[in-house]
């Protein structure tokens, strides 16, 4: 059963089933007990019946045995008889008892009745009886009864056994001048109380040996050690055979049987009355009174199920079922912030609930840390701190572990490789490096997933035989930004990476606008900090490096080595050819030194024609060889101007910092010393700070 209750999907079905059982179990209950309560009403029907019929017997017993006692009693005393019984007058004591016979029989009920005499000795006298219904064993039977009597000089009241069935019967002694001479019996028949219980039958059992006469032994039936005597006695032969003889009452076939037995004087039981009631009447009535109760019952059983099913749908089943609907709902709204899978195989309502909300948490969850990314990349400085977020998005919350990141160039509109991981060499072609326009994903603006769609579903891809290939474009204001290449292996399942993607594409998304952001702030910035005529830094920039770098810098022991360089007699260009020539020699200069040094220097215009380079991470020794480097690539340069090609050359003063002295600005006025001297000495030099170019300004000082 328990297992049954396992197996039911629904919540609907579980209750239902529960309700079942449990009003099942209530209703058979109910049924033991109607089935108890039937019995204990039949019981009480049942003993009024037993003490209406004991009740009655034993009454009706009582009163035969004491109208015989009274009749034998009023005939042993009458005088006339006595003398008639000494004269041995037959004629008279016949004449008596016929008068005696027709009062009785309009006087009373009793119907059957005989008078005997016997004379002294116990013998027979006077009998109604015709002389072969009077056999030895019946006079034997009598004779021990009057015996009795003649013995002891009383009276005996007994139940006999007549010819005609069962008699109640009184032996009086007859007594004269104080002498026993006789004794005179009245006996009087049960027959009659057929009459009397109308709506049962009666019937007389009586043990053999009392049957008076083998005519009567012949003449009815026998059912164990009893004759049966009465009325229609063959019909319950099969009844009587059945029955427990020895039980006061008992049901058998609908008809209810009570047995009463009779004693002898003696105490010898010499018969019972067995009184056969059919009640099927009465046993029908009871059964259809529980039959309309175990209907009620079965009715209201239904009811009950229906009603408390119905109930239980509207109270627990359909508000449930509307959650449910309602979250669903918005479970599908957000299902792109979900990596969960979708269930919607499972019925079970409690289930389903248990699912939803857990998926919610998850949703909650991915929201909030998609929101703590985003603050996260709000706060990043720069765009590539952003990427580098992104980067550990990737590997470590998705944990794609081969997967390739393009960025498009905003210029040259290329592919350039961010990153890469899982494999050594990208999964792509490089033709779509210089030509983003022909990888798929860009083609169609779409997310390209390989194991959904046919095979070979990239020509650019290298790897179908090993892999499946997703690639997520990204577009910054309709502009192609980006490209993320997710690689898996395609003897894992896949499939399961579709939800996680759409959660990787929410966390990109939700990147995109501060990226944006970013780019158009890294501009402004640019435009800012930059010099419009030559391309460089401006003093803007500078401060903002002393202020920010400087420190850094100096924690990390990070060397920097400082070179101003003045152009040397540029009045002169200016004065010749005009300003404009003048500009685009200073653009000319200004582009070859910032060729001359790294990508992680700085050259920023200091003044009108200087320029202060900063080294990043330069070590004194090298710091000349740069500038040289520079003076060198300045004199060699061409400068093609519209009046022709131009030569010119740039005197360079070089300092060290921290190793010329720890304050960033101290440096920068060295390095003009050591410009002051490189001019002095003749231009197109480099000269490196010293200190003993202090003590020569001293000297000059003091001299002035
Ligand atoms: P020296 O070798 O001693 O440096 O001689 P010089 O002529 O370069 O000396 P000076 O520093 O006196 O001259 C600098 C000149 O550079 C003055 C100014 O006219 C010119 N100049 C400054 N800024 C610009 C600019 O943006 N464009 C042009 N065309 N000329 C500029
Ligand atoms: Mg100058
Ligand atoms: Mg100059």
């Amino acid at each position: 059963m328990i297992n049954t209750f396992f197996k039911i999907r629904t919540l609907k079905g579980k209750i239902f089933f529960t309700i079942f059982i449990f009003f099942l179990l209530f209703f058979l209950f109910a049924f033991g007990i109607t089935s108890k309560v039937r019995n204990i009403l039949l019981e009480k029907e049942l003993s009024i019946l037993n003490t209406e019929y004991y009740s009655f017997l034993s009454g009706y017993e009582k009163s035969l045995l004491d109208t015989s006692f009274s009749l034998a009693a009023s005939i042993a005393t009458d005088k006339d008889l006595k003398d008639a019984f000494l004269k041995r007058d037959i004629k008279y004591i016949k004449k008596k008892y016929s008068e005696l016979e027709a009062e009785i029989q309009t006087n009373t009920n009793f119907k059957d009745f005989e008078i005997f005499f016997y004379l002294k000795g116990v013998k027979p006298f006077f009998n109604v009886l015709p002389p072969d219904m009077v056999t030895e064993s019946y006079l034997q039977k009598m004779k021990n009864l009057i015996l009795n009597v003649e013995k002891n000089n009383r009276f005996i009241k007994s139940f006999i056994v007549t010819s005609n069935g069962l008699a109640a019967a009184a032996v009086y002694p007859l007594v004269y001048n104080s002498k026993l001479i006789g004794s005179v019996g009245v006996s009087i028949g049960l027959g009659n109380i057929k009459n009397i219980i109308k709506d049962a039958n009666v019937i007389f059992l009586i043990k053999r040996e009392y049957v008076p006469t083998e005519e009567i032994l012949k003449s009815y039936p026998i059912v164990g050690n009893y004759v049966i005597i009465g009325f229609n006695s063959n019909a319950y032969l099969t009844l009587l055979s059945n029955i427990d003889l020895n039980k006061i009452s008992q049901i058998y076939k609908s008809k209810f049987i009570y047995i009463y037995p009779l004693y002898s004087f003696n105490g010898e039981e010499i018969g019972r009355i067995v009184i056969i009631k059919d009640i099927s009447n009465l046993l029908y009535d009871l059964d259809k009174t529980i039959s309309y109760i175990n209907l009620t019952i079965i009715l209201l059983f239904f009811f009950a199920v229906l009603i408390s099913n119905v109930g239980l749908y509207y109270i627990v089943t359909k508000p449930i079922s509307n959650i449910i609907e309602k979250f669903e709902i918005v479970k599908k709204e957000y299902s792109k912030y979900l990596d969960t899978k979708s269930h919607e195989k499972v019925k079970d309502e409690i289930l389903k609930l248990t699912i939803i909300v857990d998926s919610l948490i998850t949703l909650l969850n991915n929201l909030r840390e998609l929101d703590r990314f985003r603050k996260a990349i709000e706060n990043d400085e720069t765009l590539e701190d952003v990427l580098n977020r992104i980067r550990n998005l990737i590997e470590k919350k998705f944990r794609f572990d081969k997967y390739a990141f393009y960025m498009v160039d905003e210029d040259t509109k290329k592919f350039t490789l961010k990153f890469l991981k899982g494999y050594d060499v990208p999964f792509c072609n490089e033709l779509i490096n210089n030509e983003p326009e022909k990888c798929r994903a860009v083609k169609t603006s779409n997310i390209i997933i390989s194991y959904k769609e046919f095979p070979n579903l990239c020509k650019y891809f290298c790897c179908y035989d090993k892999y499946h290939h997703i690639c997520i474009p990204l577009f910054l204001s309709g502009k192609l930004f980006a490209l993320i290449q997710l690689v898996a292996d395609k003897t894992e399942d896949v499939r399961h990476l579709d939800k996680k993607i759409n959660l990787l594409v929410s966390y990109l998304r939700a990147a995109l606008p501060i990226i944006e952001a970013k780019l158009l702030m890294k501009k402004i910035h640019d435009r800012m900090v930059k010099d419009t005529l030559t391309g460089c830094y401006n003093r803007i920039f500078l401060h903002e490096f002393v202020e920010r770098q400087i420190p850094i810098l100096k924690k990390y022991n990070i060397p920097l080595g400082i070179l101003l360089i003045d152009i040397d007699d540029f009045k002169k260009v200016n004065d010749t050819y005009g300003h404009d020539i003048g500009d685009i020699v200073l653009k000319s200069i200004a582009e070859t030194i910032r060729k001359s040094v790294t990508k992680n220097d700085y050259v920023i215009r200091y003044g009108g024609e200087e320029f202060l380079v900063l080294l990043y991470n330069c070590e004194p020794d090298k710091l000349v060889d740069v500038a040289e480097r520079i003076r060198k690539n300045v004199e060699k340069l061409n400068i093609v101007t519209p009046i022709g090609v131009l030569k010119k050359t740039v005197s360079i003063g070089a300092a060290h910092f921290p190793t010329d002295s720890e304050d960033f600005w101290k440096c920068v006025k060295y390095a003009d010393i050591a410009l002051y001297k490189a001019k002095n000495t003749g231009k197109n030099k480099v000269v490196r700070f010293s200190k003993d170019l202090l003590k020569e300004i001293d000297k000059e000082e003091d001299e002035k």
